[in-house]
């Protein structure tokens, strides 16, 4: 048993992989809810960073004799069969991970799963088929969830969440399953949430936080959260321009979200001049790879530009500002790190983060992509989380449904 990291107040013991592992598994079906959501061009696997940080449970459990069986979720296929989301190149990837045959089933709860999980014996691990392709998994109807998740709770005698980029959405595969099996947490989601822990009680300080990113909306929560809590935010990536727009400067073509401008002076008011803004910018027309870029000072982004990245200066006083920093987290690209022109400012934070000697997590598919593209030395982050809204979401103090439901 291990105690409780979610919801103040809730019960307070999670039964994890290492209790199902001394109940002993030999012979038990096991579901594995895994986090395997990598980015793919085709078929081919961009990054497999969710494959190897998930590989550790099914391979535990298919070396204790248990007959594996893990489920996953690739992108958006809106709950229908869609080729471009199928999850046989990570099935693929696994097995040469875990080097044990990965016995692929065509379809999640169809004939094809049933014949491939009754056929497993002991030891073996077997991948379904993309669980968004059932619209059972995302419904936000109970019933219809639920009859689902009646039918993937059948195929397994326990259940192990691994998941943690799920743990925040109250999905079949991640919450109501384990209404239905013995259920237990996975070593990864003990890790991030052990982690993020750190970051919300008692850190040390100074405790710096960084975001980026493309949307301002998608981080107002995390940063009302998080701003009592430390002592400097600093702001890059597309969202700050909707900062800069409500200090009164005119941001030209960039990412603006008009509605958030009033939302982000009250924050800039409320701060106590915690959070930081660039200073000056990469700009240019368009976002391609021979773009011809410019550096402007932040408050005269000519009107026909696109803010594309922080500037050389930014870097330098955010790299001041992290310098020192006793913890650090950091969500989000400073810049369109994709296309190299716009890479610079990203590349440059990353480098002043994994220079800090203090506590450094970084939380976010982009982020974390970001750090592999960029060639960075992934073990000079203290933690590289596999979740990005579910760490964000569990910064803000929200309750996760996949965490709260392990916990009864
Ligand atoms: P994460 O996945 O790490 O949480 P987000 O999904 O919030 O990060 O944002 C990542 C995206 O933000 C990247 O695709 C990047 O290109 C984009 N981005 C960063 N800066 C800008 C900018 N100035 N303009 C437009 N897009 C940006
Ligand atoms: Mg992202």
């Amino acid at each position: 048993m291990s105690p409780c990291w979610s919801a103040p107040g809730s019960a307070d013991v999670v039964k994890t992989l290492d209790d199902l592992l001394a109940e002993g598994v030999a012979g038990r079906r096991v579901l594995v809810r895994s986090d395997l959501n990598v980015p793919l061009d085709g078929d081919k696997i961009t990054d497999d960073g969710r494959i190897i940080a998930s590989a550790p449970v099914p391979d535990a459990l298919a070396g204790a004799g248990a007959r594996v069986v893990v489920c996953a979720h690739l992108g958006r296929p809106k709950g229908v069969r869609d080729p471009r989301y199928s999850l046989r190149p990570v099935a693929t990837r696994l097995s040469e991970v875990l080097g044990r045959e990965v016995r692929f089933a065509n379809d999640v709860v169809g004939e094809s799963a049933q014949i491939t999980t009754a056929a497993l014996v002991d030891g073996d691990v077997a991948m379904l088929e993309n669980v968004r392709f059932e619209a059972g998994e995302t419904s936000k109807d109970d019933a219809e969830r639920g009859a689902f998740a009646d039918q993937l709770a059948a195929l397994a005698d326990a259940d192990v969440d691994d998941a943690f980029g799920a743990v925040h959405r109250k999905h079949a595969s991640v919450y109501d399953v384990a209404q239905r099996l013995p259920h237990y947490a996975g070593w990864l989601v003990l890790r991030e949430l052990s982690v993020l822990r750190r970051l919300t009680e008692d850190p040390d300080r100074p405790y710096v936080v960084v975001l980026g990113g493309s949307k301002v909306s998608d981080k107002l929560g995390v940063i009302e959260a998080l701003l009592p809590k430390v002592d400097r935010l600093l702001v890059g990536g597309g969202m700050c321009f909707t900062f800069l727009a409500a200090q009164g400067h005119g941001v030209g073509g960039s990412l603006l979200e008009a509605d958030q401008v009033d939302t982000c002076r009250r924050l800039l008011a409320e701060s106590q001049d915690k959070i930081t803004l660039p200073t000056d910018v990469v700009v240019a027309a368009e976002v391609t790879e021979d773009a011809e870029t410019e550096v402007v000072p932040a408050s005269a982004i000519p009107p026909d530009r696109k803010g594309l990245d922080v500037g050389p200066a930014t870097v330098a006083e955010f790299g001041a500002a992290l310098t020192g920093a006793r913890t650090v987290f950091w969500n989000g690209p400073m810049g369109v790190f994709e296309v190299a022109p716009f890479a610079s400012g990203t590349l440059g934070v990353a480098l002043a983060i994994a220079g800090c000697d203090g506590f450094t997590v970084v939380g976010g598919g982009d982020s974390a992509a970001a750090i592999r593209q960029l060639g960075l030395d992934e073990t000079a982050f203290s933690h590289i989380s596999t979740g990005g809204g579910a760490s964000l979401e569990f910064l803000e103090g929200r309750t996760l449904p996949g965490i709260a439901i392990l916990e009864t």
